[in-house]
Formats: C-alpha cells, structure tokens, sequence
C-alpha cells in the first residue's frame, strides 16, 4: 500500500483484555494519534454502549470518543432500519445496549423479528427454545455478529456463534448476522474514517472475524498475538494475514514501514 489513509481497531483482544490494557497499547495508540492518523474502532462487543464502552477505556488511559466507536448494536440498528422497519423485536442479549438502538420497538411478548446479541447468562435453555418456537413458526432471527468466542483473563468464554448452527440446524432456516465478520461493519467504519479500503489497515485478534474479512474489502489486516489469537487456529487456515505482530505496541512501527 502507498499511503496509510486510515486505521481500524478491533478493542477486545487488541487495546483490552477483561477491559484492562494489553500492554503498550495506550502508548501506541498515542503515537498514532500523534502522527494524525484517523482511526475508527469496529467492535463486535454487545454488552456495554458506545458510552459506556468509550468510559471503560478512558478509565484505563484510553482517550476514545463514543463516536469513533462502531459497534455490532448500531450496525444491527442500521440492519432493522432498511430491512425490518418498524418492526416489534425480541432482544436476547448479555448487558444492555437498548440506548445505541433508537427507534427499535422493543416487544418481548409479541416479537415480529428476534435479535441475538452477545451470549451470556440470558441464553438459557428456556430462551433458546422460545427462539426455536418463533423460527419454526417464522418469524426472522438477526444475529448481531457470530464471534464463536471471547477472551477473559481467566479463559475463554463462549459466544452467540456456537449457538447459531445448532438453532439453524434445528429450524432449518439460517440467521443473518450483522456485524464482524460480515463486510458492511468494515466499510462503515472506514467511511467514519474517511479512508479508502484499499489505503485502511484493520487491527484484529480474531484471524476469521477481523482480518480476512478486511483482507476480502481490499484493506491491509493486521493480525496480533494478544486476546483470543490461538496458534493452531491460524496453521489450519489456507489464508494468511498481511501482517502478523506479537502485540498492538508493534503498530506504530508496522505503520511506519508501510509508509
Ligand atoms: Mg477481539
């Protein structure tokens, strides 16, 4: 690439972990800044706002604007907007992210359209079969992405994606998901930068939800070692990413090289 027009961050894995900073990164990201950049942050965490979200990282020295932020709640907002508007949906999600869905009518009794967030302790057994119900009966499920997991300090945790198959297996009908890895989230966040895809770089943990897809939209993908980057994962892959680094601190350097 010629020039780096624009860069993109995915935040858990990259800039935090259990929302305490990866090592180097509020430097990085500094440095960045410093040399006037533009930078977006496309994240597929569902259970905080983009408030809230831009709070957690300035608490820990982060200094982010809720509105540099995309998240797989407004995405999906934008989603219902065009394709369902007006709709009654059912949110099933862990945290509360109604404030980032304006206009969306929430109707838990009578849904027109089920929306899936982030699995957490609100997927039980009772409401994943209540979703069974309402897709064998019809009505149209929306996932806000499908990360099949996330990274705690402690391990790994879960997520909506390795609920999707089973509830589209059973129903025999399949789910739309919303924000990474599918390509919209990507173009939207390199449009809040003002970057042209080809001259964006898109900084990831996750090999299959950040950076092969910003590598199908013509962005340069950054792959880390930090967050849910797992070893194996990448030698069973037949693609591989532009740039593999052991950390978001490595950026600024990355950057530099790529002129
Ligand atoms: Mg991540």
């Amino acid at each position: 690439m010629s020039r780096v027009e624009g860069v993109l961050f995915d935040i858990d894995g990259v800039l935090v972990t259990s929302w305490q900073p990866v090592p180097g990164a509020v430097a990085a990201l500094e440095e960045i800044r410093r040399r006037g950049v533009p930078r977006a942050f496309l994240t597929n965490t569902t259970s905080r706002t983009c408030d809230e979200i831009a709070a957690s990282l300035k608490a820990v020295g982060f200094d982010i604007r809720s509105g540099e932020i995309v998240t797989a709640a407004r995405l999906t907002t934008e989603y219902l907007r065009s394709t369902y508007p007006g709709a009654r949906v059912l949110l099933l999600n862990r945290g509360d992210v109604r404030a980032d869905m304006p206009d969306v009518v929430f109707d838990d009794a009578d849904p027109e359209v089920v929306v899936l967030g982030g699995a957490g302790p609100e997927f039980t057994h009772a409401a994943l079969s209540r979703v069974l119900d309402l897709m064998v009966a019809g009505v149209p499920v929306v996932a806000m992405h499908r990360s099949a997991m996330w990274a705690e300090s402690d391990g790994l945790r879960a997520d909506v994606g390795t609920y999707l198959p089973g509830l589209e297996e059973a129903s025999g009908s399949r789910i739309v998901s919303v924000g990474k890895p599918s390509l919209a989230g990507f173009l939207a966040a390199a449009e809040l930068t003002g970057s042209d895809p080809a001259a964006t770089v898109m900084v990831g943990d996750d090999f299959r939800g950040d950076v092969l897809p910003a590598q199908r939209v013509g962005m340069t993908g950054v792959l880390v070692r930090t967050g849910k980057f797992r070893e194996p994962v990448l030698e069973l892959a037949v693609d591989r990413p532009d740039h593999l680094v052991d950390s978001v601190a490595d950026l600024p350097e990355l950057l530099a090289s790529l002129g």
